[in-house]
């Protein structure tokens, strides 16, 4: 598979001028290309080639920002193939949801162009015209995680552009490839320096996060990377956006339609192999359904066809990198010693790949690591619940409060236990969805900020009251 082996700065494929550093692919364990990697002294000049780009690109009109989204939307689809065998070469998910993701990428990319950017008009009287527009910010740093790699990218990259800022990109150095894709592609359409790409370690994010010139960081990654580019932000008070980690709840309220729901609750829950920032991560069951609950998605979970993403017949693939590989390894070794039942995987599967079965623990309690900490990986703790109060309290009872779920037929019920989950997204009867048109962020520890929609949009801007005096 060719990789990009350059990273891009003011419209050019320029070397990374640190030693280039090896990928793995999760199936195999081993490096399957080199990725370039760049210098602090490298994301300096992304900065500036950015800000002088930013000086005409902020002006351009809106019909013609529109247009190069679309035409980007396209440039995604025509190399389809291509980005989803890079997602599944370097993340490792199976090759039909690398699939999606590229679809959703240039379907967030078409939504994104046809967005506008409104002015409000707050007065219209005899005395003034008020109105409130939207103005771009400038250079925009987007800092994205190994889990959906391109559509996250997606995300920061197009709702900044379609604004009139800038970007200098850094992708996660486990799944920079697609990324790097991505950022040929765009420019193609856009002008040099409106996109910039730069790779690696060694303090490319904190010089990043520290640039005086770096207007807002979008951030999707871990709470303790939120925090340290928070504090980073302060010194030219960046914007941010920061979309954190999860822990997310979901409640099963009694007399639920388990053949109905499990399905639903399974495929949210180790959507990616679990490594989704809003997958279902606890699941609460009331006693009376709590052994058909669990039974039921261990048969499912039994069903699922485990290897290489790369083959047709596999529906789950292997987790992304040896260090998440161990978390999950760890957390399920932990909740076992403590007497928590496995009722199905709980073994990593022997090779070289990160393969780890989806997994299903049953006898656990808020207190043991698995339901406390986010696992991100292919493991569901099931807790028994007797009250829905009980199950409302240990819902709630974590520091993070990105997205909940509350399951059932009532569904005026479950509006009101929805209503009381501490969550920046409720579903009820579903999770993990995000859409274009869905404004979705964190509260609590799982950051701040939305993305999507209109909402989303206007993050990328900086509020200016026109006040005209109508003496
Ligand atoms: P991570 O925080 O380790 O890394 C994310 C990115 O930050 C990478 O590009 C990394 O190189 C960079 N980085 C690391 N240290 C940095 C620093 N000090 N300054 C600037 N940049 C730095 O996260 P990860 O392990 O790649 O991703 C998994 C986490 O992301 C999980 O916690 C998951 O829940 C979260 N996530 C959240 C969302 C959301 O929308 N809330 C979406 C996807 C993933």
């Amino acid at each position: 598979m060719q990789t990009v082996s350059t990273i891009f700065i003011n419209g050019e494929a320029v070397e990374g001028e640190r030693n280039p550093f090896p990928v793995i692919n999760p199936a195999t364990g081993e490096a399957f290309a080199q990725c370039p990697a760049a210098t602090p002294e490298q994301v300096d000049q992304a900065v500036a080639a950015a800000n002088a780009a930013f000086k005409t690109f902020q002006h351009t009109p809106d019909a013609d920002r529109k247009a190069m989204l679309h035409r980007i939307a396209d440039l995604i689809d025509a190399n389809a193939d291509e980005l989803a065998q890079l997602v599944t070469l370097e993340q490792g998910k199976p090759l039909a949801l690398a699939q999606m993701e590229v679809g959703a990428a240039a379907g967030w990319t078409r939504y994104n162009a046809d967005l506008d950017v409104p002015v409000k008009v707050v007065e219209d009287s005899d005395t003034r015209l008020a109105e409130l527009h939207h103005k771009p910010l400038g250079v925009v740093g987007s800092i994205t995680p190994w889990n959906w790699p391109l559509m996250i990218a997606v995300w920061h990259i197009m709702p900044a552009i379609r604004t009139g800022n800038t970007v200098v990109s850094k992708p996660s150095s486990m799944t920079p490839f697609s990324t790097l894709k991505l950022v040929e592609l765009i420019n193609q359409v856009v002008p040099a320096g409106v996109i910039n790409i730069v790779t690696g370690e060694g303090g490319i994010g904190r010089a990043m996060t520290q640039h005086q010139d770096i207007r807002k960081i979008v951030f999707t990654g871990s709470t303790p990377t939120g925090q340290d580019i928070m504090r980073k932000s302060a010194d030219n008070l960046k914007r941010l956006t920061l979309e954190l980690g999860g822990n997310d709840a979901g409640i099963v309220l009694p007399g639920a339609d388990i053949d109905a729901i499990a399905q639903g609750i399974f495929q949210t829950a180790f959507l990616n192999m679990g490594q989704t920032c809003a997958a279902l991560k606890r699941l609460y069951v009331h006693e009376d359904q709590y052994e058909a609950v669990c039974s039921k998605l261990a048969e499912i979970a039994s069903q699922q066809v485990v290897g290489s993403g790369l083959e047709s017949d596999v529906t789950f693939g292997p987790v992304q990198n040896q260090d998440q590989f161990n978390l999950v390894s760890e957390l399920v070794e932990d909740a076992r010693a403590q007497g928590a039942r496995i009722l199905c995987g709980g073994e990593a599967q022997p090779g070289n790949g990160y393969f780890y079965p989806p997994t299903i623990v049953a006898d656990v309690s808020n207190g043991v690591r698995l339901v406390d900490e986010e696992q991100f990986g292919p493991v569901l703790p099931v807790i028994k619940y007797s009250d829905v109060e009980d199950a409302i309290v240990m819902a709630n009872d974590n520091v993070n409060g990105l997205g909940g779920s509350v399951w059932g037929s009532d569904i005026e019920q479950a509006r009101s236990v929805a209503a009381r989950l501490e969550t920046g997204t409720a579903w009820i009867n579903n999770h993990a969805e995000v859409l274009p048109h869905c404004p979705f962020g964190g509260s609590k520890m799982s950051g701040f900020g939305v993305e999507f929609g209109e909402e989303g949009l206007l993050e990328y801007t900086q509020p200016q009251l026109l006040n005209i005096s109508r003496g």
